[in-house]
């Protein structure tokens, strides 16, 4: 994975970092034990300390205290440099054990993108040419390779607006939910978007849906002014539904994109599919003050407990850790290469194996030890 623009490093000199580690629900915990032995070793190869501050968070910390992100959890996350955390939530089903506002995602996730104003959400979806064999696409599609960085908003829009349940006038349940931005949040992922943008292929693709929504009106009007100030990046707007077919049939087309909270969330899960699997998709949440790093993948309760979750999108986002909070941009690569390397020496879990006799299938540990085992032989830059 090439290296992207480090713009979230901390102090260099600062070589003690605490680290909330929050491993969540489902799959969570496994990829989360993987991760943790790549930090592990990073720590011991180079001049750094790492302070692990394990926290519960989601569906397991509503069951152990009644919140889906306790005090205590907010307490360490609070004091944390940055923080890890797994895939949080439970299958359709089981959610209906925990009371509609404490659900994963609205008593934990939001609350906490909230609180730390994490509203720049960077998701690889990168896929070189030489395990074209991985995606459902044909190998003429993904040509050279694919290499995309979607850059989706994060604290605002329908996920965020106020909401409103009742009964109507004629006596018909109503949902009514708001979706909102200012120009402020939007120009402040534009400028996100764009200075990657700059370090990258100077492409910058803008999804919006102005021909049907107001709220894109405004942010093409502001992406207008903002690249006003990046004349080196070239701009091709493009209509959100139309992104869903091209993500298909060219994804190769693409370098940065940048989108509005939802549009983000449904094309990243899309970027997961046309590499072949969401086990592929880390991602970095970033704020000016605190920063957050998980997969974009959720819990994946099918197949929870089996050791066969693909680790890479959790070892990924400690890699995007490394980089962006602590400026540790050659061990970052580092890391990056050496997923790379397991998976070129033709092995994987089973998510990516199981339509390609040629790859070996390894279990979640496996896939693990095989990182390390890689990393360890990569020399200190
Ligand atoms: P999912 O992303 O958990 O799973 C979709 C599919 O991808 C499943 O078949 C799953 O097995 C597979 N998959 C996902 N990650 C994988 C990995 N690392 N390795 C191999 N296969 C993987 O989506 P879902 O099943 O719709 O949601 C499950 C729960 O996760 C729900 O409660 C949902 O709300 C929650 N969720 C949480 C987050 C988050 O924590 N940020 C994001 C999305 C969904």
């Amino acid at each position: 994975m090439p290296c992207l623009p480090s713009i979230q490093a901390t102090d260099k000199r600062l070589k003690n970092y605490k680290i909330a580690i929050m491993p969540g629900d489902g799959i969570g915990p496994e990829i989360m034990q993987e991760a943790v032995k790549v930090l592990k070793l990073v720590e011991e190869r180079n001049d750094v300390t790492f302070e692990l501050m394990h926290a519960l968070f989601g569906a397991c910390a509503y069951f152990e205290k009644g919140e889906a992100f306790p005090q205590e959890t907010k307490d360490i996350c609070d004091q944390a440099d940055a923080i890890v955390k797994g895939p949080i939530g439970l299958s359709h089903e089981e959610s209906k054990k925990i009371p509609v506002d404490e659900q994963p995602e609205r008593g934990a996730l939001l609350p906490m993108r909230r609180r730390y104003n994490t509203y720049a959400n960077y998701r690889p979806v990168f896929l070189p040419k030489g395990l074209a064999h991985f995606s459902p696409l044909k190998p003429q599609v993904i040509g050279e390779g694919i290499d995309i960085i979607m850059v989706r908003e994060l604290v605002g829009g329908l996920y965020f607006g106020e909401k409103e349940v009742g009964v109507n006038e004629q006596g018909l349940r109503y949902v009514k939910e708001t979706l909102e931005y200012d120009e402020a949040q939007i120009r402040q992922i534009m400028h996100h978007a764009f200075k990657l943008s700059s370090g990258r292929k100077k492409v910058l693709h803008n999804i919006h849906k102005s021909n049907v929504l107001k709220s894109s009106v405004l942010w093409n009007e502001i992406m207008e002014e903002v690249a006003v100030e990046y004349p080196d990046v070239k701009v091709i707007n493009i209509l959100v539904d139309a992104v869903a077919t091209l993500l298909c049939l060219k994804p190769t087309q693409f370098d940065v994109m940048v989108m509005e909270n939802m549009f983000g969330d449904i094309l990243s899960d899309q970027g997961g599919g046309i590499l072949g699997s969401l086990g592929l998709m880390p991602s970095a949440c970033l704020g000016d003050d605190k920063a957050y790093y998980e997969p974009s993948h959720g819990s994946a309760p099918d197949i929870a407990g089996q050791n066969i979750a693909n680790p890479y999108s959790m070892i990924g986002s400690i890699a995007m850790m490394l980089e962006y909070s602590f400026g540790m941009v050659d061990e970052a690569a580092n890391v990056w290469a050496a997923m790379q390397e397991v998976f070129t020496d033709g092995y994987s879990t089973a998510d990516l194996s199981k339509l390609d006799s040629s790859v070996t299938m390894i279990s979640t540990n496996e896939f693990g030890d095989k990182v390390v085992g890689k990393l360890r032989a990569m020399p200190i830059v």
